[in-house]
């Protein structure tokens, strides 16, 4: 990705017909952001360029409101992101915007990293404090990541998304997991752990029969931009059989943008354009599948509703 400034995003599609969500995004990345690094740390995986440039945060809260999605799921997982996020969301409640929920972990791709550093257990501490505030509803993006992890780091990543399922158990969260190419071992480990009563596979990656599994156990699955890719015949086939109520959308912003625009930086507002490709391969109206997916959202994460203080009249 050779430069994430503002004017080379995609451009906003059509508002959705009734408000969409995107249960899962990175707006770390696409801001440049980043929390503190504390000493000895290892630096982020995804790191910006020293010249790139980024858009604000207002820039992807603005589009996201223009294309009708109008509830996302923030979600930092390397150490430094997950302070950010654990502020940021406060800060936008704070400031009376209901748009974002919260949610921490270490991604499977960190945990080798951190445990070569000595640093794997205080860190996964940490992050169950910082699912502390009344904004951070999910613990993920844990998991399994086999595509480019092998050896011991396999060992660091299972011990690492263990506990990160016991800290999902211990605050009452939603877990949201990263498998990639490790369907067998997250099922089983699922399995030997029980699983939280909210499981969410982000980004949806498996066959019809992975996603007949899922959905006997009750699980969540989240489809990204890559059902909208040419060679996503059998992600789309997966899609089509997936129950109403256990069916999420989401966008793995800045990745994943969907097709047109594979390639450029995504945002949250790209969820539209992820819908309406839902809609087409399951058949169903988009504003029907927007409101059904809502709800799922709702349940699996609570309400982003404001919890405002009234004073009683007296
Ligand atoms: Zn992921
Ligand atoms: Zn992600």
């Amino acid at each position: 990705m050779a430069s994430r400034a503002a004017g080379t995003y995609p451009e906003v599609p059509q508002p959705l017909p009734s408000p969409g969500v995107d249960t899962h995004t990175h707006l770390d990345i696409c801001t440049g952001a980043r929390g503190p690094i504390k000493s000895g740390e290892p630096a982020p995986e995804v790191e910006p360029e020293a010249d790139e440039e980024f858009p604000e945060l207002s820039f992807f809260h603005d589009t996201a409101q223009q294309a009708g999605v109008t509830r996302i799921v923030q979600i930092g997982c390397e150490m430094s992101a997950a302070r950010w996020t654990a502020k940021v969301v406060a800060e936008e409640a704070a400031a009376g915007r209901d748009w974002m929920l919260g949610g921490v972990a270490i991604h499977p791709n960190e945990a080798p990293r951190l445990k070569s550093a000595g640093l794997l257990e205080e860190s996964v501490t940490e992050i169950e404090q910082l699912t502390a505030g009344d904004r951070m509803r999910v613990v993920g993006e844990t998991g399994l990541d086999y595509f480019r992890t092998e050896g011991e780091g396999i060992a660091a990543q299972q011990e690492s998304f263990r506990w990160h399922i016991e800290i999902a158990k211990r605050r009452g969260l939603a877990l949201q997991i990263h498998d990639r190419n490790a369907h067998e071992d997250v099922l089983r480990i699922l399995r030997e752990e029980g699983a939280p009563d909210v499981t969410v596979f982000h980004c949806f990656s498996g066959d019809v029969a992975m996603a007949r599994e899922c959905a006997e156990h009750g699980y969540y699955m989240s489809f990204a931009g890559n059902i909208t890719f040419k060679n996503a015949a059998g992600l789309r086939h997966a899609a089509s059989i997936v129950p109403p109520h256990l069916l999420l959308s989401e966008t793995d912003a800045p990745f994943l943008t969907p097709h047109p625009h594979r390639g450029k930086p995504g945002g949250p507002y790209l969820t539209a354009v992820t819908l309406r490709k839902l809609a087409e391969i399951r058949g169903e109206p988009l504003a029907e599948l927007c409101r059904q997916i809502t709800a799922n959202a709702e349940q699996a994460f609570g309400s982003w509703a404001l919890e405002r203080s009234v004073t009683p009249a007296r």
